[in-house]
């Protein structure tokens, strides 16, 4: 794939209230059209990526003190969180972030409230989540607090989706979801990036998954970018498998 990348980082390094030093020099390409995995263990730098790509570290007192990062040719790191997202780059956060009191259906509007966008595109948009999660329209009036985890993480996915992204970032979607679910939500990714287009960036934890959505994949560890390849080529090599996705016999019990 030849093209130009939509999200470039180049060699970022991250550090957390002046002394923490989360990320020493990863880069990553996110070329159009693709669904890209971020591996990696818990604490191995995910999130402090996903978070630069969206300028959202200042909000964290951490700040990228080397290397740069580009969407779309605009320099991330001299752009508010809020412009980004208006330019397609659009983030769920870690966690399912909805407004427990509100309800779905207001949940998901409140997404397409930062493009100013018209009561008749809100409601092009609205049918357009529905379409790709059912059920979030037949608990369209349900409090979005009421709602099960899986249906509150579609609920994030499709609040970002009315902003109308180029690259949709997520960081750990399957976190305490059932399996099921899980799948649900990684095949509809996979359906809106093969019948739209979508460009998706998703941090996993679940390399499983991951590994079977995704085109290519990028393995982080303690803070640097170890691995990247196709997902084939690296699901294909159990020496990586084992190693990185976690996978290795557990050491046998001292007797
Ligand atoms: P997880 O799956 O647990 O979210 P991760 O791969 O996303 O893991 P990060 O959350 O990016 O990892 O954490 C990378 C490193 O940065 C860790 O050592 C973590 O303790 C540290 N870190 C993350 N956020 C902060 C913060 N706000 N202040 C200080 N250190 C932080």
């Amino acid at each position: 794939m030849p093209s130009q990348p939509l999200l470039r980082i180049e060699a970022i390094e991250v550090v957390y209230q002046h002394s923490i030093v989360a990320l020493h020099g990863v880069s990553l390409d996110i070329l159009p059209g693709e669904i890209h995995a971020l591996l990696g263990a818990n604490g191995a730098g995910k999130s402090t990526t996903l978070k630069a790509s969206s300028n959202l570290l200042p909000a964290e007192r951490g700040a990228v003190t080397a290397g740069a990062i580009h969407f779309d040719g605009v320099d991330v790191l001299k752009t508010a969180p809020a412009a980004l997202v208006r330019l397609g780059l659009v983030q769920v956060l870690e966690g399912r972030h909805v407004f427990s009191n509100l309800t779905v259906e207001e949940n998901l509007i409140t997404g397409g409230l930062g493009r100013s966008a018209t009561r008749k595109e809100i409601a092009e948009d609205l049918a357009r989540v529905y379409r790709i999660f059912p059920k979030l329209g037949e608990r369209k009036h349900s409090r979005a607090g009421l709602t099960s985890g899986g249906e509150q993480q579609m609920v994030a996915i499709g609040r970002a989706l009315m902003s109308r992204p180029k690259l949709l970032v997520l960081d750990e979607p399957s976190m305490g979801l059932a399996p099921l679910v899980v799948q649900d939500i990684f095949n509809q990714l996979k359906k809106l990036n093969r019948e739209e287009g979508l460009t998706i960036l998703v941090a996993e934890q679940n390399s499983t998954v991951a590994l079977r959505h995704a085109d290519r994949v990028t393995v982080l560890d303690t803070g640097n970018d170890v691995l990247s390849g196709t997902a084939q080529e690296l699901s294909q090599r159990s020496d990586i498998q084992s190693f990185y996705f976690g996978q290795l016999a557990p050491e046998p019990l001292a007797a």
